[in-house]
C-alpha cells in the first residue's frame, strides 16, 4: 500500500512558514487579484485566496470589474498594478469574459509580479533556468516530491498532459532538477505502458480516474494534478476525483497524493510564496 501524501498538511505547514516570515517584515507584502464578471467559481476561488492572504498578514488588494470591462480598461489597470510600489504579487483570475483577450492581459503583468507564472516572460525564464516566479501548481507538485524524494536525480518521470499552466512547467521543473523526463499527451502511443516505465508519473490530464492501477510501475511517485467533478454516490451530489484512479494505484505505488487533499491545497499556498518572494525581491 502506497504512502498518501497528505498535501493539506504539507500546505499548511507552508502557510504557517509564510505567515511567519511576513511578520518579521516590517510591511506587509500586496496580492492585488483582479477578477472580471460574475463566474461563480472563479468568485468562490478569489474569495478563497483573499481570505487566506489575509490570514498570512499579507495585504489583500481586490479588484472586481463588471463583465463588460474593455480591454483597454484592464490593461489600464494591470499597468497601474505593475507600477503600484504596494503591490508585489498581481494574479489576473481566468477565465475572462470571451470578448477579452487573455493572452495580452496575462502578458501585460510585469513577470516579477507575476505570481501565477503564467508570462511568457515566466515560461521562457523557467525554459532557460533563469530566476523567474514559477506557476503555483506545478512548483507545488515539486515541493511535494522533494519532500519525499530529497533527489530526484536520474528518475524518469512520465507528465501525463502538455498545457502551458500545468504539464510544461511540471516537466521543466523535474528536467532541472536532473529527471529523465517524458511529456505525455492525447496522440502519444500506448499511454499505459509508458506508464510503467514511470519512477515519477504526473497526471495532468483533466480525464477522471483514467490512469489504472495497472498502469503504474511498483513503487513509483504519483503525483495526481487531476481534480474533476463526478456524479457522487448520492443521486443528485457531485464528488471530487483526480485523474487516476486512487484505490487501484495506491495498493501499487510507493507514494501518491489524493483528490481532493493532495496537489490542491499546495496552489494557493505556492501562490502566496511567490508573493513574499517577489516582495522580497528574491525571485528565486
Ligand atoms: P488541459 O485541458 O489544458 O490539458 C490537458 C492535457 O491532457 C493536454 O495536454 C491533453 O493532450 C492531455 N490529454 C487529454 N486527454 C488525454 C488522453 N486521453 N490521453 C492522454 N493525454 C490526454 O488541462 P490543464 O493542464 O489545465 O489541467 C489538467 C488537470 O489538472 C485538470 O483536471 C485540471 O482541473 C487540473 N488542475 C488542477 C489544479 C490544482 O490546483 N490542483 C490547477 C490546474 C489544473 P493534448 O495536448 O494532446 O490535447
Amino acid at each position: 500500500m502506497a504512502d498518501i501524501i497528505d498535501g493539506k498538511a504539507f500546505a499548511a505547514t507552508l502557510l504557517a512558514a509564510i505567515t511567519a516570515e511576513v511578520a518579521t517584515l516590517g510591511y506587509k507584502p500586496g496580492l492585488a487579484v483582479v477578477l472580471v464578471g460574475d463566474d461563480p467559481a472563479s468568485q468562490v476561488y478569489v474569495a478563497n485566496k483573499i481570505k487566506t492572504t489575509i490570514q498570512a498578514g499579507m495585504a489583500s488588494v481586490h479588484h472586481r470589474l463588471p463583465a463588460e470591462t474593455t480591454q483597454p480598461e484592464l490593461l489600464t489597470l494591470v499597468r497601474h498594478l505593475n507600477t503600484d510600489p504596494t503591490v508585489h504579487g498581481i494574479l489576473v483570475q481566468l477565465p475572462l469574459p470571451k470578448h477579452l483577450n487573455a493572452d495580452e492581459v496575462i502578458n501585460t503583468i510585469h513577470p516579477d509580479k507575476d505570481v501565477d507564472g503564467l508570462t511568457v516572460v515566466s515560461a521562457g525564464r523557467l525554459a532557460g533556468g533563469l530566476p523567474g516566479l514559477v506557476s503555483c501548481t506545478p512548483l507545488g507538485c515539486l515541493l511535494l516530491l522533494q519532500d519525499r524524494i530529497p533527489d530526484l536525480s536520474g528518475l524518469h518521470a512520465v507528465v501525463l498532459g502538455r498545457s502551458n499552466l500545468v504539464g510544461k512547467p511540471i516537466a521543466q521543473l523535474l528536467l532541472q532538477q536532473n529527471c529523465t523526463v517524458t511529456i505525455a499527451h492525447s496522440r502519444t502511443r500506448d499511454l499505459a505502458a509508458l506508464c510503467r516505465t514511470a519512477d515519477i508519473l504526473i497526471a495532468a490530464v483533466g480525464r477522471p480516474e483514467m490512469v489504472r492501477g495497472d498502469w503504474i510501475k511498483p513503487g513509483a511517485a504519483v503525483i495526481d494534478v487531476g481534480i474533476n467533478r463526478v456524479p457522487g454516490a448520492t443521486p443528485g451530489k457531485t464528488k471530487l476525483v483526480g485523474d487516476v484512479a486512487f484505490a487501484e494505484a495506491a495498493e501499487v505505488a510507493g507514494l501518491i497524493t489524493p483528490v481532493p487533499g493532495g496537489v490542491g491545497p499546495m496552489t494557493i499556498a505556492i501562490l502566496l510564496r511567490n508573493t513574499l518572494h517577489a516582495a522580497q525581491g528574491r525571485i528565486p
